[in-house]
């Protein structure tokens, strides 16, 4: 069985106090590897490397930087089937969702690499005569960043590179439940020849390791993707210290389905939004609202397409729905199920599990008293909610602590805008699936969904210092 040890100052290294935990096969409940854990010497050591890594890396040309992050792009490239099958292994996704990862993050790293030549400042107008105004982006410096277990490999990758792409060293705390996704990428910089301290890759618990690396003094920024109720305790800790911090977290992303629609494609859309990766993604469309004149005919449509999609073992080619990452998942979801079928809900197809594998589930008539309507089920489960219009449509998807992703299906252009300008969220994408996400595009929600954008430009403009410089030519009159 293959022993992972902790990667600090460009070494792998064991865990200082012999710390070493089992890496267990969600489908299988099998462990397949094992992975040393970070404790407090181990955390020191990393700290100390970033830092002092820091002051060559930041002064280091666009050109390496963009070399670097090609070249990664390059083995992962070459390591794509051993990566996917170890996503497989232990996150329990399906071979697509394993290929989309590798596939991302690759397309991620060479975004990266393009960002190197493109980070500039401007020339601001001056009142002043002869005073030169400019302004110049500069690295922020040690970036801690924090990475859930879902989607391990690009909620990693995608932060690493853009961190490295601007100048910045960074410690990666990755997920208990996939740290290895978090390895084989310190594994893919080295090999790429990226120098030592640049990047630190550190397993262990969320709660010691990552409050201890948001508290250090060095730590300049917080990078956090996981729940709603976490990435509010980080930012309580790094307030205390006045850290820069970007939140990715929680969503119940609604779909509206307008009563134009073209009813096979919505519940496509509806089905793949929800379904895919077994509904353990934060922008899933958790919430379908639908317009009543088509309501009871797209429920029927949906049930028989979800009760049609293969549940189990994720190696299996066909297979839609894999294991969720625990089962107590499983718990949590039944007793939500149970609360609104309680409250008048009707459950068309799904509510059971076998152990880990949730059945892919539609609650429909679901209101916005029950518990479901507006907390993550994190598994395979859609709410129905019913509107009578489009008005009524955008004020249920806005009913919700979350904003982060919303989508619309109408062939209706004005009311497809002026849902897009109401939906509370920071994103909205008509006639698709709520589940959206390129390399190059502002990702971010709003309200308990988010602070902050990632993706190309934007997370290089929330990874640097904008700093304001002025040249006064020639010497300036002061009125004393
Ligand atoms: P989680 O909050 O349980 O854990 C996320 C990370 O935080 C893990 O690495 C964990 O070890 C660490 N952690 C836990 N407690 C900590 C603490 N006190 N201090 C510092 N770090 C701590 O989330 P999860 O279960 O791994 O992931 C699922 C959640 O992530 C869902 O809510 C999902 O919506 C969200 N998510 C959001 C996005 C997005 O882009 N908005 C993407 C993927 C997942």
């Amino acid at each position: 069985m293959k022993e992972y040890k902790l990667f600090i100052n460009g070494e792998w290294q064991e865990s200082a106090d012999g710390i070493i935990a089992d890496d267990v096969n969600p489908a299988t409940g099998e462990t397949f590897a094992t992975v040393h854990q970070a404790t407090e010497k181990n955390i020191e050591a990393a700290l100390t490397a970033a830092t002092e890594a820091g002051k060559d890396w930041r002064n280091t040309g666009p050109t390496t930087r963009e070399r670097l992050l090609l070249k990664a792009a390059e083995i992962m490239d070459e390591r794509r089937d051993e990566i996917i099958s170890l996503l497989i292994e232990e996150s329990g996704c399906v071979f697509g969702t394993g290929w989309y990862q590798v596939e991302y993050s690759i397309d991620s790293l060479r975004s990266a690499a393009g960002e190197c030549r493109r980070i500039n400042g401007d020339t601001i107008p001056s009142d002043v005569p002869g005073l030169l105004s400019i302004t110049t982006r500069q690295p922020i410096g040690l970036i801690v960043g924090i990475a859930p277990f879902n989607v391990p490999f690009v909620l990693a990758s995608n932060k690493i590179d853009k961190a490295i792409a601007a100048g910045n060293t960074f410690i990666l705390k990755p997920s208990n439940e996939t740290p290895i996704s978090g390895l084989l990428l310190a594994e893919i910089y080295q090999q790429a020849g990226l120098p030592a301290g640049v990047l630190n890759v550190l397993p262990g618990s969320g709660s010691t390791i990552g409050s201890r690396l948001i508290q250090d003094p060095r730590t300049r920024m917080i990078m956090f993707t996981g729940s709603t109720s976490t990435g509010k305790k980080i930012a309580v800790e790094a307030a205390k210290g006045l850290k820069k911090i970007h939140l990715e977290m929680g969503g119940k992303s609604p779909l509206l389905i307008l009563r134009d629609a073209d009813l096979e494609y919505a519940v496509n859309t509806a089905s793949f939004g929800i379904f895919n990766h077994q509904g353990q993604v934060c922008m899933a469309s958790s919430r379908v609202i639908v317009e009543t004149p088509i309501y009871e005919e797209f429920c029927t449509k949906l049930a028989d397409k979800a009760a049609s999609l293969k549940v189990g073992n994720p190696k299996d080619p066909d297979t839609i729905i894999g294991p969720l990452i625990r089962s107590q998942q499983c718990e949590f979801i039944n007793q939500q199920i149970q609360q609104a079928t309680d409250k008048g809900a009707r459950v068309l197809t799904g509510g059971s599990h076998e152990g880990p594998f949730y059945q892919p589930t539609v609650i429909v008539d679901v209101t916005p008293d029950m518990q479901i309507y507006d907390e993550e089920s994190f598994g395979p489960v859609v709410c129905v909610i019913r509107a009578k219009d489009s008005d009524q449509a955008m004020q249920l998807a806005n009913n919700s602590s979350f904003g982060l992703s919303a989508g619309v299906i109408t062939n209706d252009l004005n009311k497809a805008m002026k849902l897009a300008n109401g939906l509370e969220s920071g994103m909205v994408h008509i006639n698709a699936t709520t589940v959206q996400c390129e390399t190059n595009a502002p990702f971010g929600g709003i309200k308990d969904s988010g602070v902050g954008r990632e993706g190309g430009r934007y997370s290089i403009d929330e990874m640097t210092e904008l700093k304001w410089i002025t040249i006064q030519q020639g010497q300036r009159q002061y009125p004393f």
